[in-house]
């Protein structure tokens, strides 16, 4: 569906290409060559997961935006099939202060976004056979013996030996979170466009000339790549280099098992990061094999081994029987090649901005990440949570850095 403002107007082009720094002045350049008629946006946001919804958001009324996703609905791929929880340590150092940011936000959003929360606790108990629990400093956590470890896991088979309680662990209410950014969006102005699939890009002077599969056109200033799995692939589209984002298939299944009083389980977390579980019903949990196969981005399908792999796993935890598989997913979680997220720039000038490789932590970090990344866009002061956030250490460039001459 596509309601925007069309023009057909010319006027002379009379700048170069390159990049203002701020986004006043990309919103006042004003001067383009328009060669065909054209839907006309300040900013395009590719992809409608909860990076290109966020972002949106976050970016409030400055310009006109619109999310173009290619499929029927927004959040039909990563976005909708996470494991929704909210886990501060999760990620890493880097990433953990986005989670840490996000975190009072989603606990108490403002009443003009949401009249309730987006978590809802129930800790994470990580558990190792040997291994060191090493959790980013700063997240609050206690040891725990194995004494407490079978009293939360009755039937724990004897090699867990060690534990660590991370209080702050939630679920998120990601379908609620992500529409609320959508909604917000459009409340100022924004628009959503689905089934609109972004097939190229042409930097042209001062702007984007943008084709969509069913042939509109549009012209923006800037273009966002929030294409999650596609990312590299609309940069290519778009004439930048790829940095590298690699799609990684994510397996969860939901088992009913023969234990009851799981519903409030804490998440229970593998120290060597082989499987993860958490309660779901009173007698189903959903369970990850922690499975990352490389795959190209598309409509990512569970495979019967990783399945398997989970279960296998599983029963080498507790001495819970296996009573149904009642359900089955698989997305992709798509990283970087330091598997930190990409905000940013692209160097060079031609105003495409990266919102990418968020992996496994994209919905927990989101809200902070969109307030840095908002930032970036625009050049204005970031929201007060993220000041303290150096974004070099997401910006893109740090792919594009050459190597020196050999000392
Ligand atoms: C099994 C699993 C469990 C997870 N668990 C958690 C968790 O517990 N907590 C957490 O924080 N994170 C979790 N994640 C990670 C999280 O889901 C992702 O980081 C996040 O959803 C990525 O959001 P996104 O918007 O970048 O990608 P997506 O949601 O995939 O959105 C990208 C969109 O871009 C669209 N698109 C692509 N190409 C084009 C184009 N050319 N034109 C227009 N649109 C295009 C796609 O259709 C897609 O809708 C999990 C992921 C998986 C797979």
């Amino acid at each position: 569906m596509i309601a925007a403002t069309t023009s057909s107007a010319r006027k002379i082009s009379r700048k170069s290409g390159n990049a203002p720094s701020t986004m006043g002045s990309l919103l006042d350049a004003g001067a383009f060559e328009f060669v065909t008629s054209a839907v006309e946006f300040d900013i395009v946001i590719v992809g409608g997961g909860i990076a290109g919804a966020g972002l949106g958001w976050a970016l409030e009324r400055r310009g006109r935006i619109v999310i173009i996703e290619a499929e029927d609905r927004c959040g039909y791929h990563s976005t909708g099939r996470s494991a929704a929880f909210f886990l501060e340590s999760y990620g890493g150092p880097d990433v953990a202060r986005l989670n840490r940011a996000s975190q009072d936000f989603l606990d108490h959003p403002p009443p003009e976004f949401s009249d309730r929360g987006y978590l809802r606790r129930r800790g994470a108990l990580h558990i190792s056979d040997g291994t060191a629990i090493d959790l980013p400093d700063g997240v609050e956590s206690q040891p725990v013996d194995r004494a407490t470890l079978t009293e939360w896991l009755p039937g724990l088979l004897p090699q867990w030996r060690f534990g660590r309680f991370e209080p702050g662990c939630a679920d998120i209410d990601v379908a609620r979170l992500h529409s609320d950014f959508l909604r917000s969006f459009q409340a100022f102005g924004g628009q959503v466009w689905t089934g609109a699939r972004l097939a190229s890009a042409i930097w042209i002077t001062d702007h984007w000339e943008i084709r969509l599969d069913n042939g509109t056109a549009i012209r923006s200033r800037i273009l966002v790549n929030a294409a999650g799995a596609w990312a590299d692939d609309v940069a290519l589209r778009s004439g930048i280099d790829p940095v590298g984002i690699q799609p990684k298939r994510r397996t969860v299944v939901q088992l009913r098992v023969g234990q009851l009083g799981l519903k409030d389980l804490p998440l229970v977390i593998d120290a060597d990061q082989r499987f993860y579980f958490k309660g779901e019903g009173e007698q189903t949990i959903w369970l990850s094999p922690n499975d990352e196969t490389d795959c190209a981005p598309g409509d990512a399908a569970p495979e019967e081994y990783d399945v398997a792999l989970a279960i296998d796993r599983f029963q080498q935890v507790v001495d819970w029987p296996v009573e149904a598989v009642e359900r089955r997913w698989a997305g992709l979680r798509s990283f970087a090649p330091d598997r930190l997220p990409v905000y940013g720039f692209e160097p060079g000038g031609s105003h495409f901005f990266w919102c990418a490789g968020q992996g496994g932590f994209g919905i927990q970090s989101s809200v902070a990440a969109s307030w840095l990344a908002a930032g970036e866009l625009t050049g204005e002061r970031s929201h007060s949570q993220v000041t303290g956030i150096d974004p070099r250490i997401f910006a893109p460039d740090r792919f594009r850095r050459r190597p020196g001459p050999p000392a």
